[in-house]
Formats: structure tokens, sequence, C-alpha cells
């Protein structure tokens, strides 16, 4: 089984700057910045006990971020490459919605591994949404953006 894991909303908590819609360059910077992020443990801590699965994430965070995501998961989570295998981010300059976006990095992951069944851990109703019309097994987090 592959679990997918979104991370802003379901394993960083995104609650102090909610207010954001991430439309615009400046506050799309200021949601990825955020670096500080405290972990939502009970996403961190289901995770933690799926260590015999196949765990990505898929995050609309842009690609530029990707170092600083990485060391958020690790020091935050605790994960570290080779824990996770991947992870799917939005393309530098790729302006399209987030479910666009995960349904694109979904389209990858099932082309890769077609004979996996995929459980979804994400708190944006349209990407959940979007993962339950591609056949995923889907927990909608609620808590994330509180
Ligand atoms: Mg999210």
């Amino acid at each position: 089984m592959i679990a997918i894991f979104d991370i802003d909303g379901v394993l960083a908590d995104k609650s102090e700057i909610k207010h954001l819609n991430c439309r615009n360059e400046r506050e799309r910077e200021i949601f990825e910045n955020k670096i500080e992020d405290l972990p939502l443990t009970p996403l961190a801590q289901i995770m933690a006990f799926m260590p015999y699965h196949r765990i990505l994430f898929i995050t609309a965070r842009r690609d530029a971020t990707r170092e600083k995501t990485e060391q958020w998961l690790n020091k935050n989570i605790g994960l570290t490459y080779p824990y996770y295998s991947q992870i799917y981010m939005r393309a530098d300059g790729d302006d399209s919605p987030s479910a666009n976006v995960k349904e694109r990095a979904l389209g990858i992951i099932k082309d890769l591994y077609p004979e996996e069944d995929i459980i979804v851990f994400e708190d944006a109703a349209a990407c959940a949404k979007m993962f339950k019309e591609n056949g995923c097994t889907v927990c909608h987090i609620f808590r994330g953006h509180k």
C-alpha cells in the first residue's frame, strides 16, 4: 500500500496563517517560508506507525522550497530520506489550482505503482475530492486550517 500525505494542514500546522489564499506571489512566499510551523502530532504519529508502507508526499508547495521542506520534515517529524521515497511538488512557475497539481503527481505515482492501493491524508476539500474521484481511499483532515 502507498500512503500519500499532504504537508500543510496535515503534518504542518498552518492555522496562524489560514487567512492567506496563496493566489498571489507575496502570500505564497509567506505561506511557504513559514518554516517554523508546528507539527500536527496526531498525523505525524499515524505516519510513524506505517513503516512498512511506501510513504510519499504530495504538496502544492513550489519545488523551490524543496530543501526547506525536507529540513522541516527532518526537524519536526524526524523523517529523512529514504523513510519517505519522494516529495512531489508544484513546478516553479506553475500557477495551476492545487488539485490539478496534485492530480498530475498522482498520475505519475499510479503509472509507477499500478497495482498498489493508495490511501491519502489531505485537508483541502478540492484535493480530497480529486483523490477520491481517482480511486484513492481518502482521510479528509479537518483540523489543519481551523
Ligand atoms: Mg493541505
